[in-house]
């Protein structure tokens, strides 16, 4: 079998893709592989097993090329970003679709500055098992094909076992994309990379209404963050998509103690992209690609301000109907914004874990999670009256995430060579919504102790 992958973005904006070779693996075992995802993208599971097919997914079969982009990376400016250890390997056509296969780990490229391009095997499977848990929630995310291990050391606070990542997307373009098309002063350069993504995400709009598109698909996307308790954790304007699904998988986690101020992340001090500010900042990464964007909207700049400024401002309608609509959806259709407002501020004053809240409440007895019973019992009642569908709640509300601590405890046993954890994590969290017996543990918080303390980390 070989497959020949397409090279629609290289031939657009060449400019912005630097071809390149992926670094040699020498002892490549293949740690996870997406078979149901391989089947959609016509390609055979037994042949990636093989010899042959590692090479494919370690890039040691064909060249790709470094995609440049810049981005702000918490407030703060990069003109030159780009695939400092990754490489889109090329298009595949699925149903008249293109998706991107894309390599993470594959070794330095010309945008990796001071980094070693390389990947260790724990924060490949995270990526993994997130995103392929975030995809059987129902939320837009890039894919994992599969993890392969390189058999090579890299060295971060500790010495790790390499990895790489073939990661599957609707395509790469980010708004830090544009930013480097604007950033360079080639306008032709910018509508060319407008009108491939126009093409391939959104065929016939204007440039306004493409970038319409975009605020939309983020309004949305960031809803279905909030109501799963997800939080990215790096929403960098190189970290967010014109396609609208989740990228990049670095020091993400699924909130447990519902608190809007929560932060896991090491390294963001000031609480930036914290759960409850992704809104904020989803609009605020919209508020650049508007500027990079400015030039296609109008040759008037005011008048492409006054255009821009128009869209961007739907954001905040656009998402508080999204945002509303699935938290009705969480309350079996029940709730207006009081109701709703008042069990939030219940949750927070409680500590209460945010997704077995849900859980539990779909089942009917979240009592036993609030401290504070009266509270709760009176917010039971008002909710009761209004007659909520419970039997539609078990499809919104999971029984299974990918709790952090179960993660952690996957990704240390991975790194140590027991990838049984990891599998039987990734078993639970691909059905969310389908509780199974013998799976108790994987629906349960994390100890207190590890609560207490849990912190998430960017130097992957
Ligand atoms: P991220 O925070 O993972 O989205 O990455 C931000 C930027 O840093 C991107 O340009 C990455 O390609 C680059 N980068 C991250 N880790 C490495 C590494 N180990 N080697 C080279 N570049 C890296
Ligand atoms: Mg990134």
């Amino acid at each position: 079998m070989s497959t020949t992958l397409g090279t629609q973005f290289a031939t657009a904006v060449p400019e912005m893709a630097v071809a390149w070779e992926a670094a040699e693996v020498g002892d490549p075992t293949l740690l996870a592989l997406n078979e149901p995802l391989a089947g959609e993208l016509g390609l055979d599971p037994a042949w990636l097993r093989t010899g042959d097919g590692l090479r494919f997914l370690t890039g040691n079969a064909a060249e790709g090329v470094a995609q440049a982009y810049a981005g702000h990376q918490f407030g703060g400016y990069s003109p030159r970003l780009g695939d400092g250890r990754a490489l889109l390997l090329g298009e595949i056509e699925v149903d008249g679709q293109l998706r991107d296969l894309h390599l993470k780990g594959s070794g330095r490229t010309p945008f990796a500055r001071g980094g070693d391009g390389l990947a260790a095997v724990g924060p490949m499977l995270r990526e993994f098992v997130v995103s392929e848990a975030m995809h059987a929630l129902g939320v837009p995310t890039t894919r994992s094909l599969a993890v392969v291990g390189t058999g090579a050391t890299v060295h971060r606070e500790t010495p790790l076992p390499g990895a790489v990542l073939a990661r599957v997307a609707a395509s790469h373009l980010r708004v830090g994309s544009f930013q480097y098309a604007r950033n360079t002063g080639d306008l032709d350069l910018l509508r060319r990379l407008a009108d491939h993504a126009i093409a391939r995400h959104y065929p016939g709009r204007s440039y306004l209404e493409f970038f319409r598109e975009v605020v939309g698909r983020q309004a949305r996307l960031i809803a279905q963050w909030m109501h799963l308790g997800f939080i990215h954790g790096v929403m960098n304007t190189d970290n967010m998509t014109i396609s609208g699904e989740t990228i990049d998988y670095g020091p993400c986690a699924f909130m447990e103690a519902y608190d809007p101020a929560t932060v896991y992340s090491s390294i963001d001090h000031r609480g930036r992209y914290a759960y409850g500010n992704q809104p904020g900042i989803g609009q605020w990464n919209l508020a650049r690609l508007a500027e990079a964007l400015l030039p296609l909207f109008d040759e008037d700049e005011d008048a492409a301000v006054k255009k821009a400024v128009g869209v961007l401002e739907e954001f905040e309608g656009r998402y508080l109907t999204a945002w509303q609509e699935g938290m009705r959806a969480k309350l079996g259709g029940a709730g207006d914004d009081q109701l709703i407002g008042d069990l939030l501020k219940l949750l927070h004053e409680n500590h209460v874990d945010h997704t077995s809240f849900f859980h539990h409440l779909t089942r009917g007895n979240p009592r036993d999670l609030v401290l504070d019973l009266a509270g709760v019992d009176a917010w039971l009642a008002r909710w009761r009256a209004e007659g909520p569908d419970t039997a539609a709640m078990t499809a919104v509300n999971p029984v299974y995430v990918p709790r952090n601590h179960l993660v952690e405890e996957a990704l240390a046993a991975a790194t140590g060579g027991d990838l049984g954890p990891f599998e039987r994590l990734l078993d639970a969290v691909r059905r969310p919504y389908d509780e199974r017996e013998g799976l108790e543990r994987y629906a349960e918080p994390a100890p207190r102790d590890f609560s207490e303390s849990y912190q998430t980390f960017c130097g992957t």
